[in-house]
């Protein structure tokens, strides 16, 4: 029986005239495409395309491109990433051995436990280089990668799922992309997502974090360092956490982070906590206005498999479209 998408009239209203347009072309027909180049996405194609199917990765933007994050990556993460045939790239990288945990005067060194599966240590990598290794290495595996290429609606058959409509964004050209089956993995704000009717649960938790860059003389510490006890501008401690990162090349990634569990979340001034916390962090990181390196940024953090439906007869929705950040930790990668 053919899948009805279950999603708003817009979006089927922008698939039916969708149908009506000639200023398209075709593509050949992929077995899987995929839709962003995040870790989501690259790793995706990368396994899709290991296991010998015909990939097509689309990504809007052009890679070297940065992501909000505090590009800290866990054992768990080492895990994937080394599966992927990525261990020796990866060791140009800052690598850590736990985390500091610091709250009401209290410090604790934590290391990463010996287990079976994972390694124990971490890395910390720039998003602006993390990604495109990982997207790189898709390639390698034989995936085809369009950068600077957005997916703009999907494409259907009898309403079943068959690709998407993409834009070149150099020359505005449209391209009608077919494909088996659809890897949505556009990131936390997920518009492709959103037009084949996926919605996030506000009843589960959502995060939302600041991250900046400052130059440090511990950017080679040997610890992730984080903060639990994070106050307002009023002195009044606040739900999250805050996160001193290094990234072993002269500088470390600092961040806060809240969950929306309590109320009134919405009414802190993310920017302005992120102040406080420079100002209050340990002196020995030399943090302060003077030593930032670039603007603080700050996102969204869809948590705990909080979207549905995350797969339809042709589709599966991956990453952060999905929800799947670990609302304990904002562990996304
Ligand atoms: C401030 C902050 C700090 C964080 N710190 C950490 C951390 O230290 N460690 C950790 O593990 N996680 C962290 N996270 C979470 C982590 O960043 C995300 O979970 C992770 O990036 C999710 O990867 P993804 O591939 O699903 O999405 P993304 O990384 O967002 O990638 C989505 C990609 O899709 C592309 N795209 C979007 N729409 C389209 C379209 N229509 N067509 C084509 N391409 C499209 C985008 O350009 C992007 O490249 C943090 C998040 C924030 C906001």
């Amino acid at each position: 029986m053919p899948h009805e998408i279950p999603g708003s009239l817009d979006a089927r209203v922008a698939v039916n005239r969708l149908e009506l347009r000639d200023d398209v072309e075709m593509s050949k027909r992929y077995d899987a495409l995929v839709i962003g180049a995040g870790p989501a996405g690259a790793s995706a194609a990368y396994w899709l395309a290991q296991n010998g199917h015909s990939v097509l990765v689309v990504e809007r933007k052009r890679f070297p491109r940065d992501k909000t994050c505090g590009d800290g990556l866990t054992p768990r993460s080492v895990k994937q990433l080394t599966d992927m045939g990525l261990a020796e790239p990866l060791s140009d990288f800052h690598r850590y051995d736990g985390l500091r945990s610091i709250a009401h005067g209290v410090t604790m060194e934590l290391a990463w436990p010996q287990h079976p599966d994972f390694p124990d240590y971490g890395y910390v990598v720039r998003r602006r280089d993390l990604d495109e290794m990982v997207a790189e290495r898709a390639v390698k595996a034989g995936a085809t990668l369009w950068q600077g290429c957005e997916a703009i609606e999907p494409t259907l058959e009898n309403g079943i799922v068959t690709g998407a409509t993409v834009k070149h964004k150099d020359t505005g050209t449209l391209e009608n992309v077919s494909a088996r089956y659809v890897v949505v993995a556009d990131g936390a704000n997920s518009r492709f997502g959103r037009a084949l009717g996926t919605t996030r649960d506000r009843k589960y938790p959502l995060g939302m974090a600041v991250r900046g860059y400052y130059r440090s003389p511990r950017h080679d510490d040997p610890w992730i360092e984080s903060h639990l006890d994070i106050v307002d501008r009023s002195g009044d401690h606040v739900p999250g956490y805050g996160w001193i990162f290094p990234l072993g090349d002269g500088r470390v990634n600092v961040g806060v982070g809240l969950l929306s569990t309590f109320s009134g979340w919405k009414d802190i001034n993310t920017s302005k906590l992120m102040e406080t916390f420079v100002d209050v962090a340990p002196s020995y990181w030399g943090l302060s206005a003077d030593t930032a390196d670039g603007p603080v940024t700050g996102g969204k953090l869809p948590t705990g498999g909080s979207v549905t439906p995350n797969v339809g007869p042709t589709w599966i929705v991956a990453g952060d479209a999905s929800g799947s950040i670990n609302p304990f930790n904002g562990e996304g990668i």
